[in-house]
């Protein structure tokens, strides 16, 4: 049975940004970088950091780019050493989180990231990182409390390094900070954080822990996600996004499964991660449902659904109402890609806990039918 394992600390609610820093205090972190984007900056959310932070304001990477790469981790990492920094504050979605784990893995290793990705081994090579503090500004990913990264190399190739000594040391999540984000954002990001309760739930792994908090993400994004799309300054609804983020996020211990396998390869062409779970949702729960029926009854009552309707139908409805597309035509994918695309999820290593085991042809069953 795969380890059981919860490690973060996490300051959840409106106003936690206030205890920034006092949480750096107890990390150590004297002199931390701040790595976050551009939209973020924009969204003046850097000025509440620094705002946040008493003293000498800290060195800010701020070119995060939408998928992180090495180029950018190494450039974060010559500002980090540049200015004798001792931990990374990492504010933003995903992207940010991701990079800010690479740069502090990168602060206290040889080599370069290529070394440490789990396909070549490279998980057993990650020793203790630099302090890592995360503040995520999408209600999403989960990657504050999250064990991989996934970065784009120079060559091009997409590696994920993951390992327990890459969750950030501290979460701190303040739903103020979602509260200016754009509703196809809230509605893209949200879907991740649905998709993470629903894999999570119906993965191979055996976890009880992480299959309770799995329901409580779909619970919560089930129901709130709607009202976070369309009152984004409803703030009840943003906490509890941003919960079922988080949870989302610790669930990933459970692994996942064919929705993020076939996810991560369209990923790779640009396309939004979250709006792609999204369309890649329906297909994929009419794939596993002959193989778990007793799992998807559960999570129909846990949405509230009754016993007759059909979950796929549900979530493709709600895509729908929430604007996003649920085609993957939509996005304006060259259909002749499917084959390859279908390929490459097959070998992801997330397919092997999907709860019904999945060949390229089941992939390209899934694509096609996720396309028109
Ligand atoms: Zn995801």
């Amino acid at each position: 049975m795969p380890l059981i394992s919860y490690m973060s600390r996490i300051q959840f609610d409106f106003g936690a940004l206030r205890l920034l820093p006092g949480e750096l205090a107890l990390l150590g972190v004297q002199r931390p970088l701040l790595v976050t984007d551009p939209g973020v900056r924009a969204a003046g959310l850097v000025d509440r950091v620094l705002a946040a932070l008493d003293g000498t304001p800290p060195p800010v990477f701020e070119d995060t780019p939408s998928n992180p790469t090495e180029a950018a981790a190494e450039a974060a990492l010559a500002l980090y050493r540049g200015h004798g920094c001792d931990g990374v504050v990492a504010l933003g979605g995903g992207s940010a989180i991701d990079l800010a784990k690479a740069v502090a893995l990168l602060a206290t290793h040889p080599g370069s990231l290529g070394d440490y990705g789990i396909r070549g081994g490279g998980s057993q090579r990650i020793r203790e990182i630099a302090p890592v503090l995360a503040i995520p500004t999408t209600a999403g990913t989960g990657a504050e409390v999250g064990r991989a990264a996934t970065l784009t190399l120079k060559g091009g190739r997409k590696i994920a390094c993951v390992s327990l000594r890459l969750i950030p040391k501290t979460a701190i999540c303040d739903p103020e900070l979602t509260l200016s984000l754009p509703p196809l954002m809230t509605a893209a990001t949200g879907m991740d954080a649905l998709s993470h309760g629903v894999e999570s739930y119906l993965s191979t792994w055996v976890n009880p822990p992480a299959a309770a908090i799995a329901l409580d993400c779909v619970e919560r994004a089930g129901r709130w996600i709607e009202r976070a799309v369309s009152h984004g300054d409803d703030r009840d609804a943003r906490w509890q996004m941003l919960m079922a983020a988080l949870e989302g996020g610790l669930t990933f211990q459970k692994s996942l499964g064919a929705v993020h396998a076939a996810g991560h390869p369209l990923g790779a062409l640009g396309y939004h991660h979250g709006t792609l779970n999204a369309i890649l949702l329906p297909p994929v729960l009419r794939f596993n449902a002959p193989a778990v029926p007793e799992k998807i009854a559960r999570l129909k009552a846990t949405l509230g659904l009754a016993p007759a309707d059909d979950l796929a139908d549900w979530i493709e409805r709600l895509t729908r109402r929430i604007g996003l597309p649920t085609k993957l035509s939509e996005l304006g994918l060259d259909a002749a890609l499917i084959p390859e695309l279908a390929e490459e999820a097959s070998h992801e290593h997330l397919s092997e806990t999907n709860p019904r085991p999945a060949t390229a042809a089941d992939y390209r069953h899934i694509l096609e039918a996720a396309y028109v």
